[in-house]
């Protein structure tokens, strides 16, 4: 029998892996609900997306605000210390970002970017659901 109830379990490989965030997690259990069938963490796609769903070409990308500068978004504000090079830094990223999610579109993929800030409670319900209509608008 299992030491671990099944969501102990879970947050246990989520801690374990290091790759599957709880943002993540939390689309890709929707999406699941819902009867999507994704991969996830492919690295032979540019920025290796966090979800793929190969069925409707469709790429995700579940961005933290802060490293991926979210703009006008609370949780990507600076510290103030060191300002030069966390602006360097998260510059970089939404520069890479930008690249990658070009490139995808340039090879036919539908790329949704969700923010991190988007997931929270609050927004979460909303968030999902524009996402399915996102998801299926494209096919
Ligand atoms: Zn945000």
């Amino acid at each position: 029998m299992d030491v671990f109830s099944k969501s102990k379990r879970s947050d246990i490989m989520s801690k374990v892996s290091g790759k599957d965030t709880k943002p993540e997690v939390l689309v890709r259990k929707f999406l699941f609900s819902k009867g999507f069938r994704y991969r996830k963490n492919v690295k032979d796609l540019q920025g290796k997306p966090d979800i793929v769903l190969p069925k409707y070409k469709t790429i995700i990308f579940v961005h933290g605000c802060f490293w991926h500068g979210h703009e006008n978004c609370e949780a990507a504000k600076l510290p103030a210390s060191n300002i030069e090079y966390w602006t360097k830094k998260v510059t970089s990223n939404v520069t890479r970002d930008s690249q990658n999610i070009q490139s995808l579109k340039k090879t036919g993929w539908n790329v949704i970017i969700i923010w991190e800030c988007e997931l929270k409670v609050k927004n979460r319900e909303k968030r999902l659901d524009s996402l399915v209509n996102e998801i299926l608008d494209k096919i």
